[in-house]
Order: C-alpha cells, then structure tokens, then sequence
C-alpha cells in the first residue's frame, strides 16, 4: 500500500481501511467519508485543496500519504464519443481502459492486470503473458481519472459512468483481493455509487475463485465461454483443463442463486472462424446453458498479427445467433465502434504501438460491455 517513499496511497483505501488509517493517525474516523469525498467525489489530489480539513491536518496527510492515479501515456477520443486512456503502472507495463457512451448510460471497461497469464489462444493480452498485478489505487484510479475526465460528480443522476465492467485487460479473479476491494469503492457511495447490477465481473473461469466471490460480493457476473464443449474449450481456453464445463458452469450457477431470480449469468462467445461458430456449436451451447438462467453476447473476433484466427462472416454469426435465438436465449452481436481512435493508436510507436492489438479487442470488449448493461430486463425466455 505504501510507495517508495513509505507513502500511503489514499486513492486505494475502501471506507474501512481509511477509517483505520486516520485512526492509526490518533484522528477522528469521520475524516475517512471527508477525505473519501474530495478523492473520488471532487476528483482531488492535493491535500491543500481539501478547505474543509484543517492545514495542520493537510501537513500531517502530507507527511504520511500521497493520492496518486497511474500516469496517463495517452488519451483518445473517438467521434462517436468513446475514450480510450493507456494508463502505465508502477511495474511500468501500460494498461488501458475505454469509456463507452450509449443513450442514457457510460460504461467504463477497466483492467485488472499488467498482461494475463491463462493464454487463452485468440486473446493478444494472454499472447503477453501475465506482467503484474494492479494494485487497489490502480483499478479505481482508472475509474479517478475517466471520472475526472467528465468534469468530477456533479450529482448522482449525472454521472457520465453508470457502469463499469472488469473486462479490460487481465484475469480479474486472480488479482482477487484487489479487485474486491476496488469494486467495493466503485459501489461505495464515498465512491462511484455504482449498483452492485451495473458493476460486471468476467472471467475466463477460476472455479474455487468464483465460490470465494460469491462469499465477498454479488456484483453481476459473466463467463467468457467461447467453446460449447471440453475439447474446444481445452485448445481456447487453457484454464478450462483444470476446472472443466461442468464444473464451471456449477460454480456460476451458484453464484447466480445467491443474487437472485432477477439475475442473470452474462455468457460471452468470442466467435472465431470454423473454429466455434457452426451451428452444431450453437445446437451444443443451448444443451449446455440448458439449466443457467443467462444471456449470451456474441463477439465477432478481432483480429491481431499472428493470431492464427479470423472473424466469421456476417452471415455465419446472424445464422448462430438465430439458432440460439429460436431456442429461447437472449443472444446480442455488437459491431465495432471508435475505430477512429484505434487508428490513432496505431500510430503510437514502441510499447505504446504494441498495445494497438489489445486496442482492437478492447473495441469489441466495448461493445459487449455496453450491451451487457443494455436496460431491458436480462431474463432469456425459454
Ligand atoms: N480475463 C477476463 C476478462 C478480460 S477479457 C476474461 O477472459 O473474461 C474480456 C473478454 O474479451 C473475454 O470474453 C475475452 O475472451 C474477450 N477477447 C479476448 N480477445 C479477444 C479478441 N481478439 N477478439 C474478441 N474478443 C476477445
Ligand atoms: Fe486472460 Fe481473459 Fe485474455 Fe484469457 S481472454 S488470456 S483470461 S485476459
């Protein structure tokens, strides 16, 4: 929690370690919700500018404590209105993080992890490798600073981020008690004051973690699937020898009964050409989703260098999607949006540049993000 210099850093702190904060301080707890405020209400990170804390407390938080966000490396804003930041972190491995805007709503797409160590075959953060986990400041800094981006929090029914989906760069279950604890901040009124429905978890399929979630949290969940059956799922999703279909699916559906009638498991397809999208994959998805209440986003794949997979064609993803959709589920396809700051990126040269393929995915990640918080009730008839 401390930096170099033996700092804490505020900007990380849930409601419950800041109020342990300022009482190691020898200071009263209610601080914490005032301190709180100005972070993530106000946007600020100056201790000076907090005028309704006395100076010799400001003197005292300055000896002892810093609120610091990952440095920006860039900024893009596309036309129809997505951002993008490259944020670099403390292990110096840059991350990104996408604003996508849709009528009524901003879904922030944020990432947990420096790279990601479970490789799945068609993903260009696995294909990196896992560099380091972010730390509790870094998660929520990049809620800080798209926040502070839009101008701080007005007033609640204002805010330009109305939801915030884990699904940017790395595996959010194994970061866990991080990522809790920066979820926790995201809901937290002294935070975001995001629903526990608009806040979404995804994840490739760490079983043991998912039952540890259920116990600490009932943020919305979705299963990134991508393969209807073991031996698929075995190639794309390495992680998926270890902990199997059944046993996955299990462990979402009991995290799911612990929300609720009214919620549902998001299930995300990556659909890679002649790989998975046939619709003998479609017929085995409806046997194997038979008894999980869900919805399921269609992500027509991005492309990278070397990959070794292409997107489907229109057509074979409209036919997958009608398979799924006679047979009851609630099945959304996104096309891509803010390719304008995509190839702005591209032009970014060495580390920078090399971020441009993860780009690419986000784009798609942005898209069923948005989707995955469409407004209309998630109940897949059947
Ligand atoms: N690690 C978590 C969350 C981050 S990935 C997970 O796997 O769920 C977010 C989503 O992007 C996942 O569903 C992932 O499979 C998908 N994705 C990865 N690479 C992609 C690509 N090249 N094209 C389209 N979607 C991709
Ligand atoms: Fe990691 Fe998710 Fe990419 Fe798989 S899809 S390598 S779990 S970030």
């Amino acid at each position: 929690m401390t930096n170099a210099t033996g700092k804490i850093n505020l900007l990380g702190l849930t409601q419950p370690k800041m109020e342990a904060f300022f009482d190691e301080l020898g200071e009263k707890r209610f601080r914490a919700g005032q301190i709180m405020k100005w972070i993530h209400h106000f946007g600020v990170d100056n201790f000076d500018d907090m005028t309704n804390v006395s100076k010799a407390l400001r003197e005292k938080l300055k000896l002892r404590a810093e609120i610091r966000a990952p440095e920006v490396v860039s900024e893009d804003i596309s036309k129809d209105g997505t951002r993008k930041w490259v944020v670099r972190v403390a292990s110096g491995s840059c991350v990104e993080t996408v604003y996508i805007p849709q009528s009524g709503r901003g879904t922030l797409c944020v990432s947990s992890q420096a790279g990601c160590a479970l490789d799945c075959s068609f993903c260009s953060t696995g294909k990196q490798g896992f560099n380091s986990d972010l730390t509790v400041a870094e998660i929520i800094g990049q809620v800080w600073l798209a926040n502070k981006s839009f101008g701080t929090i007005p007033a609640k029914m204002d805010r330009a981020i109305t939801n915030v989906v884990m699904m940017g760069m790395g595996e959010p279950l194994l970061n866990f008690d991080n990522v809790v604890d920066a979820m926790n901040l995201m809901m937290d009124d002294l935070g975001y004051g995001i629903s526990k429905r608009k806040v979404t978890l995804s994840t490739s399929g760490v079983v043991p973690m998912i039952y540890k979630l259920a116990e600490v949290t009932d943020v919305a969940l979705a299963l990134s699937l991508h393969a209807p059956n073991d031996e698929l799922r075995n190639q794309l999703v390495p992680i998926n020898k270890k902990y199997p279909l059944s046993v996955l699916l299990e462990a979402c559906n009991a995290y799911m009964s612990r929300l609720g009638e009214k919620r549902v498991l998001t299930v995300e397809y990556t659909m890679l050409k002649d790989v998975n999208d046939q619709p003998t994959h479609a017929e085995q998805m409806i046997e194997l989703l038979r008894k999980t209440p869900c919805k399921i986003n269609l992500i027509p794949f991005n492309p990278f260098p070397h990959s070794g997979y292409e997107r489907p064609s229109a057509s074979a993803i409209r036919q997958f999607q009608d398979i799924l959709h006679k047979a009851g589920y609630n099945v959304t396809v996104r096309t891509t949006r803010g390719e304008d700051i995509d190839a702005a990126c591209g032009q970014l040269v060495g580390q920078v540049a090399d971020r441009t393929r993860r780009s690419e995915r986000y784009i798609a990640v942005r898209q069923l993000a948005a989707d995955e918080q469409a407004d209309s009730p998630h109940v897949a008839v059947r």
